[in-house]
């Protein structure tokens, strides 16, 4: 059966490094983007020049028609999809909670929690041996700050990420008998441009000196352990959150 994965958020950081190493790894790949055309497009280049075979659909994974019509676009393309990436997640400027207002709080948890629910029911409808499907691989990208809470600079992002934590749980339980894994990969502080959407482009660097490995984390480090836990290698892994995060 060949492989088919959706990665959304591929246009950028971890997202973008996991596409290209799916791609090495044998799977047809859709990349999901919000805005960025051009950067969606150098993944698609990139992936084509290495001999693999991709597509970049813009779909906000906070928007119903989007998540549909994205996984249409790649089962008239490719075929049903056998793995997905719930990449896709944002974070917004550095504030206490006293600060945050209403339309931040359903910003975020739209984009990070509602979208990877709908991505994950699209999926399911495809993977599931409920309904028809041969099975598939779902990995969650949430965060060590589910853990963390993320204090003086956004709970609201933190929290949500634990509500992801909690669907890879309960989704894993509920597919499990259906040949559906599901898992998350909880990355630590990774070099990408979120931490600009938080008003400090240089967190990394700010916050290296608490991480035990006293350095931050690659995307490409993170995209490792992303395609390990779609692949056969953790056929028996499914409901696991997994660190990947310098020993924070
Ligand atoms: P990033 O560099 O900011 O890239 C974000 C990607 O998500 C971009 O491709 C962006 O598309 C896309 N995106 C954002 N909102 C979207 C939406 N509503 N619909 C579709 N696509 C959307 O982020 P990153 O650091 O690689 O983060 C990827 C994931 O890892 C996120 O879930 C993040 O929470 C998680 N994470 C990151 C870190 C870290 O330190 N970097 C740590 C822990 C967890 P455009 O290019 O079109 O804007």
């Amino acid at each position: 059966m060949r492989k088919i994965v959706i990665v959304t958020g591929g246009s950028r950081g971890i997202g973008a490094a996991t596409a290209k190493l799916a791609a090495k790894a044998g799977y047809r790949v859709c990349i999901a983007y919000r805005h960025r055309e051009t950067a969606a497009a150098e993944v698609i280049a990139a992936i084509d020049r290495d001999g693999g075979e991709a597509m970049a659909v813009p779909a906000d994974v906070g928007r119903e028609a989007d998540v549909v019509r994205l996984f249409e676009a790649v089962d008239r393309r490719f075929g049903e999809a056998t793995a997905l990436v719930n990449n896709a997640g944002i974070l917004e400027r550095q504030m206490r909670v006293e600060e945050m207002d209403a339309d931040r709080l359903t910003r975020v948890f739209n984009a990070n929690v509602v979208g990877s629910f709908l991505c994950a029911r699209e999926a399911v409808r495809r993977m599931s041996t409920r309904h028809g499907g041969h099975g598939g691989a779902i990995v969650n990208v949430s965060s060590v700050a589910a853990r963390l809470g993320s204090p003086n600079e956004y709970i609201d992002y933190a929290a949500s990420k634990a509500a992801i934590d909690t669907l890879t749980v309960g989704l894993a339980k509920e597919v499990a008998a259906e040949g559906v894994r599901v898992n998350a990969v909880r990355p630590g502080s990774i070099y990408t441009e979120i931490h600009a959407s938080g008003g400090e482009p240089g967190r990394v660097d700010r916050v290296k000196a608490r991480i035990p490995m006293q350095r931050g984390g690659e995307a490409e480090e993170i995209a490792r352990a992303i395609v390990w836990l779609l692949s056969d290698e953790a056929s028996y892994m499914t409901g696991s959150l997994v660190d990947v995060a310098g020993g924070l």
